[in-house]
């Protein structure tokens, strides 16, 4: 069975529109190709996987739900601009700034890109996200509920009579947990240790996995994705202890 891409009517967007979309592609670099295929080419909206399954709260789940449901399929883009009132109010809150610290959650596992563009109303600046539809490239949680049965050494319920689609058939290193992860996060103030970003973050292992180095709090930092990348290459020696 093969799933068509489907076929989407020709859409007209409004002048302003299509300005504010001109203008975030341009403020936005876009990123390169992502390492897993998008599991949403089928028909329907989907929402990532990956995120439910990173350890994000409850409350950052929620956010995530709210911002992917203004995304447009007809429109085809990954953009929304909800303002950060409304999104509160939809979670129930009533001041914009209270969702900051799901927000936060969202941009460190790179969930959510915060774009700011001018504000074509006035001189100040408007946000606007875009929601990649896969992980990051580096992102080492899981990403499929396979992954995550597979973690928790638990059968997953779709398994049974398909011994070959059985992921816990082979016993394998262990993941890092989100426990864990979100533990070195909130630690090292959702920074990378290196260039002080938000975005992206990820975490590295000081002593090397393939040295011995495991999971314990203690060997693991907060690096955002390129620069754990500069670190494999060895450019980062001013940030290993
Ligand atoms: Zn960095």
């Amino acid at each position: 069975m093969s799933l068509e891409k489907p076929k989407l009517a020709q859409v007209v967007i409004p002048a302003w529109m299509a300005k504010l979309l001109a203008q975030v592609r341009e403020t936005e670099q876009e990123e390169g190709t992502f390492e897993i295929e998008a599991e949403d080419e089928l028909p329907f909206a989907q929402l990532g996987s990956w995120v439910a399954l990173s350890g994000v709260s409850p409350r950052a789940m929620a956010l995530y739900w709210f911002m992917a449901m203004h995304l447009n399929l007809k429109r085809g883009d990954r953009y929304v601009w909800p303002s950060k009132d409304a999104l509160a109010y939809l979670m129930q809150y009533s001041r914009g700034d209270k969702i900051d610290p799901f927000l936060k959650e969202l941009v460190a596992i790179g969930a959510v890109i915060v774009v700011s563009v001018p504000d074509s109303s006035g001189p100040q600046k408007r946000n606007v996200y875009r929601l990649p539809a896969t992980p990051p490239s580096g992102w080492s949680g899981p990403v499929s509920t396979h992954d995550w049965y597979a973690d928790h050494n638990v059968e997953h319920p779709e398994n049974l009579g398909s011994p070959s689609a059985s992921p816990i058939a082979a016993p394998r290193r262990p993941r890092l947990s989100s426990r864990t992860r979100w533990a070195v996060f909130a630690r090292d103030g959702y920074r990378c240790l290196a260039c002080g970003t938000p975005e992206n973050l990820t975490i590295d292992h000081i002593e090397h996995q393939s040295r011995g180095g495991g999971h314990e709090i203690e060997n693991l930092r907060t690096l955002c994705h390129s620069c754990n990348s500069r670190r494999g290459a060895g450019a980062l020696d001013e940030v290993d202890r």
